[in-house]
């Protein structure tokens, strides 16, 4: 009776799951590549606006006049060059030793005074703050938070799926769920994490190099993060490190995406 029953809802919901999932198809800046995101771009402006006034709040905001015109300046000659110039882009330095930067879906962009011992040129600047704006024109914050509903609402499935299926033991049941989920950590989210990183990286490079700033110096800052990583041995690392592993790897990527960011450097250098 029970399974009868369970098995048309189960294709239902599978449908459902299509329907939904279908429109929100999306395609990257600069990379090209299809994503799937079906958070609107009006609930992450709201959540983050929220984030972000909380986030003033708990912290000193810098009011150094010079550091704040720097920012501004390079910030505004980088988002001029995006398919997101119009957004309403905030940049605001916290008065912070800890070199970090973040940027919330919204356009809001957080830089630490720290950055600044990283960071000690215009151009590395603007590979930063070039990087944090590419996490947030890719929308990779309302993508991850799809693979994570995804995750979650095909595990909810199978649980039903395997509900359905009489013949298999309670166990085998619960080991199937559990392989499931872990695989939904491992294979979904974590990697495409680091997807995020990569993406950010290569788009930044154009982007910064689009507004007249050597894309090389992206390198220099990674380099530097990286050293300034070492030295800290034993005390406690730049937060912006736990969210962004630098290593070889990373720096060689830079180095293969580096031919197409100085062709689109040269070609800024020649329009001005
Ligand atoms: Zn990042």
């Amino acid at each position: 009776m029970t399974e009868s029953f369970l098995r048309p809802l189960f294709s239902v919901l599978l449908l459902a799951l299509l329907t939904v999932f279908f429109p929100a198809c999306a395609t990257v800046p600069e990379t090209g590549r299809k994503q799937m995101v079906f958070f609107g771009e009006e609930m992450e402006r709201s959540q983050s606006e929220r984030e972000f006034a909380q986030y003033k709040r708990r912290n000193t905001v810098n009011k150094n006049a010079a550091l704040n015109e720097r920012v501004q300046r390079i910030g505004s000659r980088v988002v001029r060059v995006t398919p997101a110039a119009n957004k309403a882009w905030e940049f605001v330095i916290f008065e912070d030793s800890d070199p970090n930067a973040f940027a919330l879906p919204s356009g809001k962009v957080g830089i630490n005074s720290g950055i600044f011992s990283v960071a000690t040129s215009d151009a590395m600047l603007a590979a930063v703050i070039s990087h944090e704006i590419s996490h947030v024109i890719a929308r990779h914050g309302a993508e991850r938070a799809t693979h994570g509903t995804i995750a979650t609402v095909s595990g909810a499935l199978l649980e039903i799926g395997l509900a359905v299926a009489t013949d298999i033991s309670p166990l085998t049941r619960a080991a199937i769920v559990g392989a499931v989920g872990a695989g939904a950590t491992l294979g979904v989210i974590l990697p495409y994490s680091r997807a995020h990183e990569h993406e950010a990286d290569r788009m930044g490079l154009i982007y910064m190099a689009r507004a007249g700033y050597n894309p090389e110096a992206a390198v220099e800052f990674w380099k530097r993060m990286m050293a300034a990583s070492k030295k800290k041995k034993g005390l406690k690392l730049p937060s912006f490190l736990s969210t962004h592993p630098v290593d070889e790897s990373r720096i060689k990527r830079l180095e293969k995406w580096m031919p197409q960011a100085q062709d689109e450097y040269l070609l800024a250098k020649q329009k001005n």
